[in-house]
């Protein structure tokens, strides 16, 4: 046997590994499946290249549990390693790794520490995480000398012993002899699951113990005389090695896509809208399959449903900063051999490699609207309720998208039409200019509560559109800043006609004398710090009071509402004007009658009503409304 010291200069690396990498104990798992994997890949290489000329067999990778012995075992039947090799791959690469990271470690946060582990090819060491004691026993797909089975062991000091072993059979044995504080890794089903969320997708069959699952029976029959159904044993298998990302799209078909949904998301009950298919080459690497959800009107969008993947190894289901944020609202999975994948958030932001990915999943998914788009126009509409928050999301916090977005970003109006921007601009265009050429764009943040307000504007021929998405203010701010001479104003921000001002106003009924005397009459029922009194020449068909609430200000308020700069207007309570129509008749009547009690229920009354219309009347005021109500009509 010979003895020997792992050539490092810092004594012991161990608890320095250990400490740093506590918070992920558990990839150890991942880092010795994908050594086994690769072990086993290069076997199959050599073998295609005719430089391994013989049978390759099952080269199943198993994974053992023997909570007796506390050991759990990783076999592969890939190319092993000669006694040579272990000497340099294992003591001397690795360490040179491990000293590598130590250097590196210094001044470092801990998760950047912990995040650059693997860069620096300490995978097969992260197993001391969790073990007292680890051996291999390997041997070489190589014939001739030196090629005798090897048997290397080490308990976590820079001592290790190296000897031959009588295996007999092509490949490697990692034997870890887990330790106590880490027991949990003699769990069953810790492991099961594990393996399931690092490994599911791995080229190579992993299989782990067995499992019981019930079969009809091919000799036994039941009372009815059909196949009986037993329970059997079977090799738990714990992965799909040709998982469908990797396939070809041509030979795929959209019950496919839907299948796999599914097996990414067995708990999931939503089907997804549709699936985009990524496939590049050059000049990067990136496969993968993303999935667009159903969003709906809901806020609490799933995040972190894209699952990253290296050559099929799961490596993060957190993809902030990898892709752009507004992506993440997106299912499904990416793979790419070039995503440094095993260093921290920060360096995956400014990586150059990064960026190009990000900006081609982008490019791929503008891609795959526009032509939806283009190709089944109906459909795309029937879909665009659930996809509209993510491609005004996209189109807000991404230029690049904006510009895709424009040919198909669609607006609905109150009759459910859809329309492009630019033919949005032709429907309204005629109708809506103003007398300083200005186009406005008039919508509605909710059909109900302002049914009143959009009725109005429709009467004059008006068109509304639906605003009432979750992101729809910023929405609104971000495209009037794009689009030329354009304004938006939801349909109360103030009287139509000023919203929309044609021509100069005709001249009121009422002198601005007379409109001088009634403001205290109408402030005498209103708060003043909320309400302001201003007087507008209304049609006599129009409402005598209405209830208005700026644009501005409250586009002030809903933006501070979702955070942002505005924040110091969130605690200011909500201005609204309180327009009376000069040209009213009722409007006359308050300023003729004499009785002040008379003339206060007639405007109270007045108030009230705006007020109703707004679904701003409630609990006590609300039933002095009724009450006078009833009063006036007995
Ligand atoms: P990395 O996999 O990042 O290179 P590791 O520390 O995990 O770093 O492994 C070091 C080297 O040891 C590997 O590159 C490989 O050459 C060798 N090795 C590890 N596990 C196996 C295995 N199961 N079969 C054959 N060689 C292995």
């Amino acid at each position: 046997m010979q003895t020997g010291k792992i050539n490092v200069q810092t004594e012991n690396i161990f608890p320095i590994i250990k400490k740093f990498l506590y918070s992920d104990h558990e990839i150890f798992l991942r880092e010795l499946v994908s050594n086994a994997v690769d072990a086993t890949t290069k076997l199959k290489t050599l073998s295609s290249l005719d430089k391994y000329k013989e049978e390759l067999g099952d080269l199943t990778i198993e994974i053992e549990l023997d909570k007796k012995k506390k050991t759990l075992t990783f076999i592969d039947k890939g190319i092993g390693m000669t006694a040579e090799e272990v000497e340099q791959f294992i003591n001397q690469i690795a360490f040179s790794g491990a000293e590598a990271f130590l250097k590196k470690y210094k001044g470092k946060s801990e998760d950047e520490q912990s995040g650059l582990i693997g860069h620096f090819g300490l995978g097969f060491y992260s197993s001391f995480m969790v073990s007292d004691r680890v051996e291999i026993r390997s041997k070489t797909y190589k014939k001739g000398s030196g090629s005798k089975a090897v048997h290397w062991e080490c308990d976590g000091s820079p001592d290790y012993t190296l000897d031959d072993c009588d295996k007999t059979t092509r490949g490697t044995e990692i034997v870890l002899h887990i330790s106590d504080e880490s027991s949990e890794f003699l769990e069953e089903q810790r492991i099961v699951d594990l393996l399931h969320k690092y490994c599911k997708f791995l080229p190579v069959p992993i299989r782990f113990g067995n499992e019981k699952t019930w079969e009809k029976s091919e000799t036994e029959k039941d009372d009815k005389g059909e196949p009986k159904s037993v329970e059997v044993e079977k090799p738990r298998i714990i992965n799909n090695t040709n998982p469908l990302w990797k396939q070809k799209p041509v030979d795929l078909k959209e019950e496919d896509y839907k299948n796999f949904y599914r097996e990414l998301y067995p708990m999931s009950f939503d089907e997804p809208l549709f699936s985009i298919h990524l496939n590049v080459d050059y000049p990067f690497n990136l496969t993968g399959i993303l999935y667009f959800p159903k969003l709906k009107k809901n806020y609490e969008v799933q995040r972190d449903k894209i699952q990253l993947y290296c050559n099929q190894v799961f490596v993060t289901d957190s993809v902030e900063g990898i892709v752009p944020d507004f992506l993440t609202m997106l299912h499904g999975v990416l793979d790419s051999p070039d995503i440094p994948l095993n260093v921290s958030r920060s360096y995956l932001q400014s990586d150059q490699n990064v960026k190009k990915i990000s900006g081609h999943i982008m490019k791929k998914v503008a891609d795959k609207l526009e032509e939806l788009f283009k190709n089944n126009r109906g459909e795309f509409e029937s879909k665009w309720d659930d996809i509209r928050m993510f491609i005004e999301y996209g189109m807000i916090s991404e230029a690049k998208f904006y510009e895709r977005g424009e040919k198909f970003c669609l607006l609905k109006n109150t009759e459910n039409k859809y329309f492009t921007f630019d033919e949005y601009r032709n429907h309204t265009k005629a109708a809506q200019t103003d007398k300083d050429k200005n186009l406005v764009y008039l919508y509605t943040s909710n059909t109900e509560e302002q049914f009143g307000y959009i009725a109005t504007a429709r009467d004059r021929g008006y068109d509304v559109l639906v605003m009432d998405g979750p992101i729809d203010n910023h929405f609104v701010n971000a495209i009037e800043q794009k689009l030329e001479k354009t304004q938006f104003a939801r349909v109360d921000a103030d009287v139509i006609d000023k919203i929309i001002k044609h021509e100069d106003a005709i001249a009121p009924l009422i002198t601005e004398e007379q409109q001088k005397q009634l403001i205290p009459v109408f402030e005498k029922s209103i708060d003043k710090t909320r309400f302001h009194v201003v007087f507008e020449s209304l049609g006599v068909n129009d409402l005598p009071v209405l209830i208005t609430q700026p644009e501005f200000m409250r586009r002030m308020k809903d933006m501070s509402a979702m955070g942002g700069g505005y924040s110091f207007m969130g605690n200011m309570p909500d201005s609204y004007n309180l327009v009376i129509n000069s040209n009213h008749k009722l409007i006359s009547q308050v300023l003729e009658l004499k009785d002040e009690a008379e003339q206060e229920t007639l405007s109270k009354q007045l108030i009230d009503l705006a007020l109703l219309s707004q679904n701003l009347l409630k609990g006590e005021a609300l039933a002095g409304f009724i009450k006078r109500s009833v009063d006036i009509i007995g």
